[in-house]
């Protein structure tokens, strides 16, 4: 179906931030698939860890043990802090479990209408109770009826939330991204996130942050959350969880933990020993070469030799980042700016119309950085004198 504006390139394969299309010219991926591919592309270690899965077990479904992903679970609670994990396939998914989480806490507490806070701007996904969570009208359009149960605020704005609280009761949990990357690279103030963990110990609340696209070192940390000691309730990731196998998660501590019980929720596909692998591997390469690390000292490298090339145009609004999570807000929609990037060999992508997203892989090295410095300031020279 035509739900993708494709652009005129289809890549054969990849390497590192590398890939090679049909005709062998080469590209830099500054955009890693979407955030996906954090550790490049054909990782040695997730193809070997891939490949050695598929000679033993590919799928038995959740209604026997599965060692992988109970090990999976394991790693993942450890380096977010949380107690239990539910494994589906994506982003929305994980984001939907959280939901429904929400929704039986709520019940739990004797409200019948359970509502969850969301926030302007957001985006949690394309299923019907995602899109609704989302904060974009464009993403609705023309599939209402939408979710009941949901609530909206501005981001990164305690006082108006302070006053949507006393005015609702039937609130029982707030839902939103750290760092908003589709809504343009939206980085909150210092303060914002354990000011909501405080808002919600207080009034009885779950905190559930969707780290689908900030989380598993992108920011710097495993998750943007600990940057500021914000653990939440309910934690979505997906992703780069699997470099690029299909695979999502919903991880909760405390109250939250304890919600589902056997026959309330559940996916044939999720958790799959082929899945679970991969994401195993992820996060041994990621802890072994330190790449959370690494991705702090190159976001900060690359966001501070863009600002100091382009902060001072006439044209360029803002530049934002937190690790290797970077938008340069333009005056004016920029979507052509990707395709000029294209023509260069650099894939780049321009968000909320006129946001350029980079989301190079975490193993980018200094040289290639310079590449993406290069090219995305000339782009951007060019483009405003142009126009
Ligand atoms: N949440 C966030 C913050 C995202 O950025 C995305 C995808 O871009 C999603 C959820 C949806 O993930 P998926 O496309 O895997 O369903």
């Amino acid at each position: 179906m035509t739900t993708y504006a494709r652009l005129p390139v289809t890549f054969e394969r990849g390497e590192g931030p590398w890939l090679w299309d049909k005709q062998g010219q080469r590209y830099l991926d500054a955009l890693s698939g979407i955030g996906v591919c954090g550790l490049g592309h054909s990782h040695p270690a997730v193809t070997k860890a891939i490949c050695e899965q598929v000679g033993k077990v590919i799928h038995t479904s959740n209604l026997y043990g599965i060692d992988v992903q109970f090990q999976l679970a394991e790693h993942l609670c450890r380096i977010a802090n949380m107690e239990v994990t539910f494994f589906c396939n994506s982003g929305a998914e994980a984001n939907e479990a959280a939901i429904k989480l929400a929704r039986l806490y709520g019940h739990r507490k004797g409200i019948q209408n359970p509502t969850v806070v969301v926030m302007e701007n957001s985006f949690h996904g394309r299923t019907l109770a995602t899109l609704t969570a989302t904060g974009n009208p464009k993403v609705q359009a023309g599939f209402e009826p939408l979710v009941q149960g949901f609530l909206r605020v501005p981001y990164n704005d305690l006082a108006a939330l302070e006053v949507t609280a006393q005015n609702n009761n039937d609130i029982v949990a707030l839902l939103l991204e750290p760092v908003q990357g589709e809504g343009g690279v939206h980085v909150p103030d210092n303060g914002y996130l354990s000011g909501i963990r405080q808002l919600c110990d207080q009034r009885g609340w779950l905190m559930m942050l969707d780290e689908v696209q900030s989380g598993m070192g992108r920011t710097g940390r495993w998750f943007c959350f600990q940057h500021e000691d914000a653990t939440p309730d309910v934690l979505c990731v997906a992703k780069a969880l699997g470099n690029g196998f299909p695979i999502g998660a919903c991880l909760a501590r405390g109250e939250a933990a304890r919600l589902f019980s056997p026959g309330t929720h559940g996916s044939t596909f999720g958790g799959n020993p082929l899945a679970c692998r991969a994401g195993l591997a992820v996060i041994e390469v990621i802890e072994h070469q330190e790449l959370c690390d690494q991705a702090s000292e190159l976001g900060s490298r690359l966001y501070g030799s863009i600002k100091d090339r382009l902060q001072s145009l006439d044209g360029v609004k803002d530049i934002r980042h937190q690790g290797l999570m970077i938008g340069i807000e333009l005056d004016k929609p920029c979507g052509s700016l990707v395709n000029t990037a294209l023509s260069r060999q650099l894939l780049i992508n321009v968000t909320a119309e006129n946001v350029i997203r980079l989301l190079p892989p975490l193993i980018i090295n200094y040289q290639q950085t310079t590449i993406i410095v290069d090219t995305v300031t000339e782009l951007v020279h060019e483009f405003l004198n142009a126009s």
